[in-house]
């Protein structure tokens, strides 16, 4: 998994791991998704701390992405298995698992409250 950790230019969330692999399988096979693994220009995703899409830059550094770019966002089904893998129960609340073990540091806004989920948006989502 990626080794890029940024913080979220709108809420200043860090993301110290992206969890990528939380990104659902089918989304993971868009050539788009290799762009935001190496944090190049021509992905976006969706911060799991306030929902802002966040790109990069050519020098990889987080940037408001270009209209057009193919938005990547977290599978709620995904982040469940994590959750699993990581030793929680089934019924805490993704929000108190992610606060925890994962987005461990919220600027404005705590993780996956108001989370918009891979599941909840088109397969095509891109930036508007
Ligand atoms: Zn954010």
């Amino acid at each position: 998994m990626p080794y890029w950790s940024i913080f979220c230019l709108y809420c200043r969330g860090y993301i110290i791991d992206a969890l990528l692999e939380c990104v659902p399988t089918a989304k993971q096979a868009d050539p788009a998704y290799k762009r935001l693994f190496r944090a190049e220009p021509g992905a976006a995703l969706a911060c799991p701390y306030c929902n802002g899409l966040i790109g990069f830059d050519a020098q990889g550094r987080p940037v408001v992405p270009q209209s057009g770019w193919p938005v990547f966002r977290y599978g709620e089904a995904e982040l469940k298995l994590k959750r699993a893998a990581d030793g929680e129960s089934p019924t805490t609340p993704l929000a108190d698992w992610a606060l925890r073990c994962r987005f461990v540091q919220p600027g404005t806004h705590p993780p996956l409250t108001t989370y918009t989920y891979a599941e909840q948006v088109p397969p095509d989502e891109s930036v508007p």
